[in-house]
């Protein structure tokens, strides 16, 4: 029996690494610390003897594999590279060197959840903090659309709402909690003050805060109408965001894809620029999967985007709608791909599933999934965390490296995709 001692867990975006994880045998018996999802991500976790790569369904040794892939990619027209939400960073710059080499797309899983806020930052920038200063010093957490009590457990107690800070030391009791939604969520029957807004209002609320903020004279009815919420309740809240000494907006998809997209997006992340000729105020985006703040990180620093980014001219273009792998493959331009931890097969549109069954790709997944068993060429890969060592950054950009538990007979994806690079640079000389 082993116990690793401040295991990460890669489930969601708190990536939390303080989980005590006692192995026996090849197989994770417990996970201290660990919220419920934690706990089902590493005890379901077991060594199993699937065969490490598949051409065209039948079992291979991975280096054909690797031929295979490459001879792929360096013969289509217009590849795409999508997915890389759910591995390490490491892997995560490898893939973006091989778009880079095969004149293809890099995008990742932002695409299709945060990528409006993706987009507004370009537009707006982001005041923002590490999970730690919410910790800290956050006296007002206002959290718009979304639900962490139940899609990441451990956010309210290590991080924004019961820690006791230095500045905050009587935790729970010195922070106001406000809740933004559309729906009455649990995480709602945990705040101090909830706004039930109407449904896709969420633009016309972001305004009649921001024209609070800058003191403006509105029209009560008219708020009521557009909101759902009396426009005392407004001024109210406008009045305690001003009193707060360090406020937080944390923020969820349930913002960014409902009607108004990037455009909510960039009025919340003006609300918090605004707020700070008042007070310090910042924004952060609770991201989903473990890694997607890495992939966010990874594709920004190597082209200067975040997704959604076109390297066929060999300098990088921006252009989400075009150049998002949901459309290229829906529009059926997409001609090959190689798609990393993630499954489009499962929740893509049925143009762009009916693109990718018709076209060669290549799927790297630990898991079997509706992508990896229709793919030309699949890798079974080692799990990130569990079995594989490397870096993945938390949602507020801190990357934390991670400890595994016990090695896989798998190869990770910074192998496979290491030699796919090679391989692709020499097919492409
Ligand atoms: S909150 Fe998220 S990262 Fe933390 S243990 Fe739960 S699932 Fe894992």
């Amino acid at each position: 029996m082993t116990v690793i001692k401040d295991s990460t867990c890669t489930f969601c975006g708190c990536v939390c690494d303080d989980i005590d994880v006692t192995v026996e045998n090849n197989r994770i018996v417990e996970a201290k610390r660990a919220c419920v999802l934690g706990k089902a991500w590493f005890l379901n976790h077991h060594a199993d003897d699937r065969a490490s790569c598949l051409i065209e369904g039948s079992p291979a040794p991975v280096e054909e594999g690797v031929e295979r892939a490459a001879r792929i990619l360096t013969e289509a027209r217009y590849p795409i590279v999508y997915g890389l939400s759910d591995t390490t960073s490491e892997a995560q710059r490898v893939a973006v060197g091989i778009a880079d080499w095969i004149g293809g797309i890099v995008d990742t899983t932002t695409s299709v959840c945060h990528g409006p806020s993706g987009m507004a930052f370009q537009g707006v920038g982001e005041v923002t903090c590490s999970l730690g200063e919410i910790a800290n010093r956050g006296d007002l957490i206002i959290f718009w659309g979304g639900n962490p009590a139940e899609s990441h457990p451990r956010h309210f107690t290590k991080y924004s709402l019961m820690p006791k800070g230095l500045f905050v030391p009587n935790g729970r009791k010195d922070r106001t909690a406000v809740g933004i939604d559309v729906r009455n969520t649990k995480t709602a029957k945990a705040m101090d003050l909830f706004f039930q807004i109407k449904p896709r209002r969420d633009f016309e609320a972001l305004w009649t805060l921001r024209a609070l903020a800058k003191g403006l004279t509105l029209d009560a009815a008219q708020v009521k109408e557009d909101t759902g919420i009396e426009l005392s309740r407004w001024e109210d809240l406008m009045k305690r965001m001003k009193a707060a000494r360090f406020g937080v907006i944390l923020f969820g998809m349930g913002l960014t894809m409902t009607r108004g997209k990037h455009l909510n997006s960039e009025a919340l992340l003006s609300l918090a620029r605004d707020m700070n000729a008042f007070t310090r105020f910042v924004v952060k985006p609770m991201r989903g999967h473990g890694n997607v703040t890495g992939a966010d990180n990874v594709v920004s620093w190597t082209t200067g985007y975040p997704f959604g980014v076109n390297l066929t001219r060999g300098y990088p273009r921006f252009n989400p709608g075009e150049y998002t792998t949901a459309d290229t493959l829906a529009r059926g331009e997409a001609d090959a791909a190689l798609i990393i931890a993630s499954d489009p097969m499962a929740n893509f549109s049925q143009a762009a599933r009916e693109r990718l069954q018709s076209i060669p790709y290549i799927a790297l997944d630990p898991k079997d999934t509706p992508t990896t068993r229709a793919a030309t060429v699949t890798f079974t890969t080692a799990t990130y965390g569990i079995n594989v060592a490397g870096t993945v950054y938390r949602m507020d950009d801190v990357p934390i490296y991670l400890r595994p538990a016990f090695p896989s007979s798998h190869p990770s994806d910074f192998d496979v995709l290491s030699a796919i690079s090679r391989r692709v640079q020499e097919l492409a000389h």
